[in-house]
């Protein structure tokens, strides 16, 4: 999976949860509220049924007052003329039920007549004599209506009274107005009546303008006479109530009282401008309501929450999965770099803003094998981490590298010069170079690097990583110490010399393009030719000749080089049996083996089939090993080159010198012959060579006394010659007595006077 793929998948997994999260809180508001909207409209709904109440009860308190006036009315529609008796008794009667305390009687020619509770009767008295809020009632009543007056207050009784009034008719004639007054506290008692409100519950009667008729007993109403002068309610919720019961509209109003929830409705009473408010807190009627309430409300949002926690906590988890997942698939697991796959997408992505010139650089270090095995997996592993750190250190912000495998790092460097990236890639070796890896002694840690610019690329981008893969071998084949190779044109043309070599090869050992060459090998003590070796030479159909040294080490590294090996041995057999058929008296031919030969399975019995093929005695046969083979595992070889003894085949050892040599192994290997590497007779020929000299004269010795045949590679002058037969070495080879040349050539030059003479 790529860092895309990983990252929309968290993005799609992120809204996801998002959604659930967001769904599920969505539920929970919505059904917290549908609970508060029920719990709302119940304690409306309770409140209003109690408003309904007192309304219906002021109601028939009015209408129970008029009744009175109404009994009185029809007595007095009976007799001829009032009397004030008949008021003062009706009075007395209506007073002892606790209804009026004055009593009033117009007749047609606007006197009336005046009985008070406490007994005074006033007789003739005019209509503008009397409160005028009575007054409009009467006149009211003259028109026929029976008439409430508005509150107003009385001096006499010093309260608030209202008035009735009631027309007295004769035969469909009204006769005159009977109107009577109570006070407005008759209605206290109902409005103090609980019922189903709370203890904290508010009854008040008001009228439009907000002015405190009568109210329940239970809140201060001594210096209340308007809604205004409320203290517990705020502004805003007063206008509202007062906006209400002057459009004598029913209402429902939520406000706080004391910082809890209350509900307050305002109900017109039906009765002149009067409305009711009714207040009562949501945990006062229906507390256990409430309070059952906000334990749903609770209960429902506990596992809501833990629902969200748990979403977040598997959110949080994934992420981290999805987090490690991209950790796994683009870091390092060891270091802690980048892996190759994200430096791909980094270089692709650098590449497309490319406006500067950058570079890839390859590092390795030369022998980590060697580290690991000396110092131990541990100590190779801090060796990796701490070039880690030290390239990490020494990047720039828009540069990036990463691990590969092994020992192998990829740094991306902006830089548009070689001797910047040389400069920079030393100190960084320098850097490297500090880590202790042995307490008691400093191991120098050489490294080399392959480095292409990627403006000189124009092909394909994956293959610009093979340029740096390029430059990294060939920076490997150079004995140099922190070497660093760039991609160039001499390197472009190697490589393509190699990509024509791989493409090529089969198709060329099919057409026979290998040609076996020969160059002789001289016996010293006589100057005859005792031997040669087959050298290989790939002549293309174009005639063009490649050197064994362009394709060789190619062949090793891809395995080409057994079946080459195997052809050449052919070869060589082809022409021994060629010359023993012509009569002439055969040589011995030295064929050089691969390393891969050796461990290859069957190889002893490939040999074998081909010496049969051509009928060949295989002491004619020299099979060159390099020493290198025998470093890895001298039991095996020594197995091997005893098997090949055993068939009669004659084992030698090439370039003995060039590399790591070691006599210790000299000593180990059962061998005919050993061949000195022809930079031992380059540097012993030199004037200063003289040690040089010594350690080959002292080889010679050991060969010898280890029943081995020397000879001495590169003879190129007569003094070599000389020297190497001072030396005490048995052959010599080299361009002194001929260069490698065709088969038929040297069949021409050398065999064909080795004729037998029968
Ligand atoms: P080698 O086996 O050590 O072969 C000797 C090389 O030294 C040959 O190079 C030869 O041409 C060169 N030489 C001979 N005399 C002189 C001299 O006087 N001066 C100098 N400077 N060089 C001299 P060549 O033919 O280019 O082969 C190079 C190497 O390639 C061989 O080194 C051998 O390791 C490898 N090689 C050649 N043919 C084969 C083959 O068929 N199979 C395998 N596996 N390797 C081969
Ligand atoms: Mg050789
Ligand atoms: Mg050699």
């Amino acid at each position: 999976m790529n860092e895309l793929k990983l990252k929309q998948n968290l993005k799609k997994i992120t809204i996801f949860f998002v959604i659930i999260s967001f769904l599920i809180f969505a539920f929970g508001a919505v059904a917290s509220y549908s609970l508060g909207q029920v719990f709302r409209d119940t304690m409306y709904q309770q409140i209003n049924a109690q408003a309904v109440e007192y309304k219906n009860s002021i109601n028939r308190k009015v209408q129970s007052g008029l009744q009175t006036l109404y009994a009185l009315n029809s007595l007095m529609s009976f007799s001829e003329y009032i009397q004030p008796e008949v008021f003062e008794n009706a009075l007395y009667e209506s007073n002892n039920q606790s209804v009026f305390f004055r009593m009033v009687y117009f007749n047609n020619d606007k006197t009336g007549i005046r009985v008070t509770t406490n007994g005074d009767i006033e007789r003739n008295i005019k209509l503008e004599d009397i409160n005028e809020n009575i007054q409009k009632s009467i006149k009211e009543a003259w028109d026929g209506k029976t008439s409430i007056s508005d509150v107003y207050y009385d001096d006499g009784i010093e309260q608030n009274v209202i008035a009735y009034a009631v027309p007295v008719k004769k035969d469909n004639q009204i006769e005159g107005v009977i109107a009577a007054s109570q006070s407005i506290n008759i209605f206290t008692p109902i409005v103090d009546t609980k019922g189903i409100l709370s203890d904290n519950g508010i009854v008040m009667l008001v009228d439009k303008n907000g002015k405190l008729l009568t109210g329940s007993t239970n809140f201060s109403s001594k210096n209340i006479e308007n809604i205004n002068d409320l203290k517990l309610i705020d502004d805003k919720t007063k206008d509202k109530i007062i906006l209400s019961a002057s459009n004598l509209k029913q209402s429902n109003i939520t406000l706080k009282i004391n910082k809890s929830l209350c509900y307050a409705i305002v109900e017109p009473v039906g009765i002149s401008d009067w409305s009711l408010v009714v207040i009562d807190n949501a945990t006062g009627v229906n507390k256990s309501m409430y309070q059952n309430m906000h334990i749903t409300r609770v209960t429902s949002i506990i596992p809501l929450a833990l629902a969200i926690i748990c979403i977040f906590c598997g959110y949080r988890q994934i992420k981290k999965s999805n987090d490690n997942l991209l950790k796994l698939a683009y870091y390092d697991s060891l270091t802690g770099a980048y892996n190759m796959e994200k430096f791909n997408m980094l270089l692709n992505e650098a590449w497309n803003k490319e406006d500067k010139k950058s570079a890839v650089v390859a590092i390795d270090i030369k022998q980590f094998k060697f580290v690991n095995e000396i110092f131990g997996e541990d100590m190779a592993n801090k060796l990796l981490c701490h070039i880690k750190t030290i390239i990490d250190k020494n990047i720039n912000k828009d540069e990036f590298f990463c691990r590969e495998n092994a020992d192998l790092f990829f740094i991306f460097m902006r830089e548009d010069e070689q001797q910047k990236i040389v400069d920079r890639i030393n100190c960084l070796i320098a850097q490297i170079n500090n880590i202790i890896l042995n307490k008691h002694q400093q191991y120098p840690i050489s490294i080399y690097c392959g480095a292409a610019f990627t403006s000189d690329f124009t092909g394909e981008k994956q293959q610009f990583m093979t340029r740096v893969m390029f430059a990294l071998n060939r920076a490997k084949l150079s004995c140099k110490n922190n070497n660093i190779r760039f991609y160039d044109l001499e390197l472009h043309k190697t490589e393509q010399m190699q990509n024509y070599i791989e493409s090529h090869m089969q198709e060329a050992l099919n057409s026979e393009e290998f040609k076996l060459f020969l160059q002789p090998k001289i016996k010293l003590e006589d100057g005859k030719l005792y031997g040669a070796e087959a050298l290989v030479r790939w002549v293309t159909s174009d005639n063009k000749m490649i050197f064994p040294d362009q394709f060789i080490p190619l062949f090793e590294e891809n395995g080409f080089c057994t079946k080459l090996d195997l052809y050449m041995v052919e070869k060589a057999c082809k022409y021994l049996r060629r010359w023993i058929d012509k009569g002439y008296e055969p040589i011995n031919i030295s064929v050089n083996q691969s390393k891969l030969l050796f461990y290859k399975e069957n190889y002893v019995e490939s040999l074998c089939k081909i010496i049969k093929k051509y009928s060949i005695p295989p002491s004619l046969i020299t099979l060159e090993i390099l020493e290198g083979l025998a470093l890895n595992n001298v039991n095996q070889l020594n197995d091997k080159i005893k098997k090949l003894k055993e068939q009669g085949f004659k084992i030698s050892m090439d370039d003995f010198g060039s590399g790591y040599s070691s006599l210790n192994t000299l000593g180990n290997l059962d061998i005919d012959e050993l061949k000195l590497d022809k930079t031992f007779l380059m540097i012993a020929s030199n004037t200063d060579g003289y040690r040089q000299k010594l350690i080959m004269e002292q080889i010679i010795v050991l060969a010898k006394k280890m029943n081995m045949y020397t000879v001495a590679e590169g003879v190129e002058t007569k003094e070599n010659e000389q020297m190497i037969k001072q030396l005490g070495c048995d052959f010599g080879q080299g361009y002194y007595y001929s260069k490698p040349i065709s088969a038929k050539e040297f069949e021409k030059i050398y065999m064909r006077e080795r004729k037998k003479h029968e």
